[in-house]
């Protein structure tokens, strides 16, 4: 048997609480922390001082005065248990050790550390006034910019382009992508909606066409520069600015020591389908960290929390965890700007595209920010 930790005791039934270590304050982290909070002792482990909503961050970037909507204080997520600001090093199968040497004892173990993304769509400080000045900066240089170069037309090269679009119709937005058709494994007719939206918006998409070089400017740096490209001729596109929309990378680098489990190529965990990190019945992964077939969604992270507090929950009150998780069907809500977009979902009947005005109403509009205010107990004008 495992030691406890011992860091309380239910008072209803005099029984110790189980400790818990969640690694990671995302989507899946906040939302695994806060539905463990009133039965265990959640220790939550995060260096940001405040959970960054990412599906709103190019909003935030064009809208500076909407931005400090993406930023959620860990200060009031939870009730009982403690929010640890600091960065996991290593852990083993009884705790975390933090980069300050600071060791955290744990019965249960829950890996959320998700993945990072260049910016602006995710943030790279742990400060949200220094991600909230870093936004304002580059929206600063952005909107000085005539011509803007987007590297990447996947869902946040797109949406991006949206973004900008509908607060300066008049710049000239290309996006370029060595690939040949957008958005891969998604309906045909997603596919013709959205190409006929980015036309309308005046969006260059450049497909099939690879830069030869990165651009010599740091991305959302106000600089003019020209890259040829490798397509045939190999032209050259001239841009004031660029942003690089590509280039997910895994959070793991803790479990470099393999004490708990090995990576895959892409940095990723391997969970059984009661999202265990494989050998390990006390210690789980979920979220963007984790190697299910499905893609790396925060919908999906807060669905794979839920499978992991109900399986937490049932071994804390001495029962079998039986939830499971079966990995999601594609699906999107893409809005280009507030009002546009494409949406596909899945149905009982199959995959269904969504129009604009659904896609502005579940997502566009709002960016979900509503949900979060909700799950951090906070109100907002
Ligand atoms: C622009 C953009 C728009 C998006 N829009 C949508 C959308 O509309 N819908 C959707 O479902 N998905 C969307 N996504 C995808 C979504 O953001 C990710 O799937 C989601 O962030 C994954 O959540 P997660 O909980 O796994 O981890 P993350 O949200 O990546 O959170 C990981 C947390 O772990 C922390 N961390 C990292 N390393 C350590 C460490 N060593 N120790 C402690 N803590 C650590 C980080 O600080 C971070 O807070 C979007 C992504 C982007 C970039």
């Amino acid at each position: 048997m495992r030691a406890h930790s011992g860091m309380g005791i239910d008072m209803a039934n005099g029984t110790a609480r189980r400790t818990v270590a969640v690694i990671g304050g995302g989507y899946g982290g906040s939302a695994v922390a806060k539905a463990l909070d009133e039965e265990t002792d959640v220790v939550l482990i995060d260096p940001r001082d405040a959970f960054v909503h990412a599906a709103g961050a190019l909003r935030a970037l064009v809208r500076p005065d909407w931005a400090e909507n993406i930023f959620f204080p860990y200060d009031t997520l939870l009730k009982h248990g403690t929010v640890r600001r600091g960065r996991a090093a290593a852990v083993d199968p009884g705790g975390v050790t933090l980069a300050s040497g600071e060791r955290i004892a744990a019965d249960y173990l829950v890996l959320a550390t998700g993945s990072d993304y260049p910016f602006p769509a995710k943030t790279d400080t742990d400060l949200a006034g220094d991600a909230l000045a870093r936004i304002r900066d580059a929206h600063a240089e952005l909107a000085a910019a005539g011509r803007v170069l987007i590297a990447g037309a996947g869902p946040v090269g797109l949406e991006l382009s949206g973004e900008i679009k509908a607060v300066w119709p008049e710049k000239h937005v290309v996006v370029t992508d060595p690939a040949e058709e957008l958005m891969p494994g998604f309906l045909p007719e997603l596919r013709e909606e959205l190409l006929r939206q980015l036309d309308a918006l005046g969006v260059e998409l450049r497909l099939g066409t690879a830069l030869a070089e990165e651009p010599p400017s740091a991305p959302g740096r106000l600089k003019p520069f020209t890259v040829t490209t490798t397509t045939t001729g190999g032209d050259a596109i001239g841009a004031d600015l660029w942003f690089r929309c590509y280039g997910v990378r895994s959070n793991g680098d803790y479990l470099a020591d393999g004490r708990i489990t090995a990576r895959d190529a892409q940095g990723r965990v391997p969970v059984t389908e009661r999202l265990n990190v494989v050998g390990h019945d006390h210690i789980y992964a979920l979220g963007d960290l984790t190697d299910l077939a499905e893609a790396k969604m925060a919908g999906y992270a807060m669905k794979h929390a839920e499978v992991v507090a109900a399986n937490v929950l049932a071994q804390v009150r001495g029962e079998s965890p039986t939830g499971t998780y079966r990995p999601s069907p594609p699906s999107v809500l893409l809005p280009l700007g507030p009002g546009g977009g494409v949406g596909q979902v899945p149905t009982p009947d199959g995959p269904a595209v969504l129009p604009a005005e659904q896609v502005s109403a579940y997502k566009g509009r709002d960016l979900f920010t509503g949900r979060f205010a909700e799950l951090f107990g906070i109100t907002r004008d």
